[in-house]
């Protein structure tokens, strides 16, 4: 059986059939045009899904369903996107319009659980029951699978890791609050803490690494230089280590997973970034040194992570019905 997966971005809808063994059989996208009518968007979609089908020989009845990852805050008891601040969605009916168009199942979730389930199913945690992802990157995202299943919470509105606060009035955060874990533990807070660095320390390696231009800083500036024996930069990347396994030690404690599996580009970094956090972890979370020992894993989807998070999505509703 297929799984449609739907990765819906802010430029473009990223379409996948997925099989079981989460592999992407055939593959389209749909771009995202300003001015058009979220309505129409979603005629468009429906349309070009079906046309696909037909295209490739398939038949409805080779479909589990369909799966849609969506950015911004989704209702999944609804099916709508309430709101998306990037493409200004409102009040949208997704499930409702895709499931009379295409005429099968359709199950929505925000695009950082689906990214959840995916991985849980297809990528680093396949062996695993418990797990929380945070992928790195403007902000935190993430997600919780508990006991074999995405955990969504009400109207599958859980799951906001990177809005945990871990330090009373502390950074502005876009959301509003302050001190939340994505103002320390994200890419953009670990690019402006080595820009930050970097005016503080004229002779660091760092300004050879970047010729000078500090526009041009990204989240392995610090790491590269670090590597090179760079005092700032090894000073800005264990404090980034800091503030991450501190928020990693608050999500075992609350949920004791066999893994924390990090993804976006920081991950790149692999064992340079996951062993001293397993390591300090060890000693930080509670009950040490009788509990089970958390792994810190890279994400394995790369940028298949949003059409195979989707397809997961029916996958799961299936297996669990
Ligand atoms: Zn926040």
């Amino acid at each position: 059986m297929l799984a449609i997966g739907i990765d819906i971005g802010g430029m473009s809808i990223k379409i996948g059939f997925v099989n079981e063994r989460g592999e992407i059989t055939h593959r389209f996208r749909m771009a995202v045009l300003k001015g058009v009518s979220q309505g129409q968007i979603m005629k468009e979609l429906g349309d070009l899904v079906n046309a696909e089908i037909e295209d490739a020989g398939l038949h409805y009845s080779d479909f589990i369903g369909v799966g849609v990852g969506c950015p911004g805050s989704i209702n999944t008891l609804t099916g709508r996107c309430d709101f998306s601040p990037n493409l200004d969605w409102h009040d949208l009916d997704i499930v409702g319009m895709l499931s009379s168009s295409i005429g099968l199942p359709v199950r929505i979730a925000n695009d950082a659980n689906a990214a959840m389930l995916g991985e849980a199913m297809f990528g680093a945690g396949k062996d695993f029951k418990n797990l929380v992802l945070l992928t790195l990157g403007t902000g935190v995202g993430g997600g919780v699978y508990i006991d074999g299943k995405l955990f969504e919470g009400n109207e599958g509105k859980g799951g906001e890791v990177g809005h945990t606060i871990i330090r009373l009035g502390g950074r502005q955060c876009s959301c509003g609050l302050r001190g939340c874990f994505e103002t320390y533990a994200s890419a953009s807070a670990l690019i402006a803490d080595t820009k930050k660095a970097m005016k503080k320390n004229k002779d660091s390696k760092m300004w050879d690494y970047v010729h000078g231009n500090i526009d041009t800083v990204n989240g392995a500036t610090a790491f590269e230089c670090a590597k090179l024996g760079d005092q700032t930069a090894m000073e800005v990347v264990e404090n980034y280590e800091m503030w991450l396994t501190y928020g990693i030690v608050n999500f075992c404690n609350i949920f004791r997973p066999d893994a924390v599996i990090l993804g976006g580009g920081i991950s790149g970094q692999k064992e340079y970034l996951t062993r001293p956090i397993e390591e300090k972890l060890a000693e930080l979370h509670y009950g040490f040194p009788m509990t089970p020992k958390v792994r810190i894993l890279v994400s394995k989807l790369g940028n298949d992570a949003g059409i195979l998070g989707a397809a997961s999505l029916a996958f799961e509703k299936v297996q669990n019905q």
